[in-house]
């Protein structure tokens, strides 16, 4: 809770500190540490828990992690400028805080945690999506994360959540649907950041499947929905045409209709397609 934080106010923080916001780090900070805890909290009960956060900056998640109990935080923050404000978290909370200054892509968490790992992070929404895709198509499931629970631009958000048939309705909702529950548990609005972003926030919880919804490969059935969704407007048998070989059979095979968009089929359809590809692939 905010009320037990031992450190200083943020702001106070910022400036010792001197972390100007930058641009090209996609860098917009909370500064309320009730609401950092609040948003700790969605990611359930963390007490005992190991997380793994990304992108911590001046901290103020961080904190709201470990004053919610969690075990131990790896906090990934590519600015080196936020090591001496994540020090002094560090020293707070002594052995409960572990930070690495490096890019979150180039690193494998379980080197440093214990699954199962709760994933908290505020990120750069470009850097967010690509985790998030890689987080729910590793080869093998169980991965290493039981939930996650992510801030994105609430148009993200909200595409995370679709249904079939909707406009935000694409190959995240498909990927996060087929291995998790996600749901939107927070609205942000921009002036809960400094500097205040142009768009509005949201943050997603997904809690992990034991088993996927439908078997399927993970890198074909992500081939195949990127195809399809890159070019939504075309019918199937051409977005999908140099992805899946003699196109019009196999989705024929699968009872899918040559002509259908990408948005018409639902996840059980799309995992039917991934196997018969798999199925053709392996003679
Ligand atoms: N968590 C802090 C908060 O809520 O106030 C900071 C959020 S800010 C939107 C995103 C943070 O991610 C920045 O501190 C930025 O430097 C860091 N970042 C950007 N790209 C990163 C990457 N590839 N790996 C690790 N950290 C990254």
């Amino acid at each position: 809770m905010a009320a037990d934080d031992p450190l200083p106010p943020l702001r106070q923080v910022i400036a010792a500190h001197g972390l100007s916001a930058r641009k090209s780090l996609g860098q917009n900070f909370l500064l309320d540490l009730n609401l950092t805890a609040k948003i700790a909290r969605q990611a359930g009960d963390l007490a005992g828990s190991d997380v793994l956060e990304v992108g911590p900056g001046p901290g103020g998640l961080t904190r709201g992690l470990l004053a919610e109990g969690a075990r131990k935080v790896l906090a990934i923050e590519k600015d080196s400028r936020c090591l001496p404000a994540l020090e002094e978290i560090s020293a707070a909370y002594p052995g409960r805080l572990e930070v690495l200054n490096a890019d979150a892509l180039e690193i494998d968490p379980t080197a440093h945690l214990t699954a199962p790992i709760r994933v908290v992070a505020n990120l750069p929404y470009n850097v967010g999506t690509e985790l998030l895709v890689r987080w729910l198509t590793p080869r093998d499931w169980p991965p290493f994360w039981s939930s996650l629970t992510l801030m994105f631009q609430k148009e993200v958000a909200e595409r995370i959540v679709a249904r079939p048939g909707s406009k935000a309705y694409g190959r995240l909702a498909l990927l996060a649907q087929w291995r998790a529950d996600p749901a939107i548990v927070m609205h942000l609005p921009p002036q809960a950041f400094i500097p205040a972003p142009k768009v509005h926030s949201a943050v997603v919880h997904l809690t992990r499947l034991d088993a996927p919804r439908y078997p399927a490969d993970a890198a074909i059935l992500s081939r195949i929905t990127k195809a399809a969704f890159g070019q939504r407007r075309k019918m199937l048998r051409a977005s999908l045409k140099g992805t899946v070989p003699d196109v019009e059979n196999v989705l024929r095979d699968v009872g899918i209709d040559p002509t259908a968009r990408a948005e018409t089929l639902d996840l059980e359809a799309f995992c039917a397609l991934a196997r018969r590809v798999e199925e053709l692939s392996q003679g």
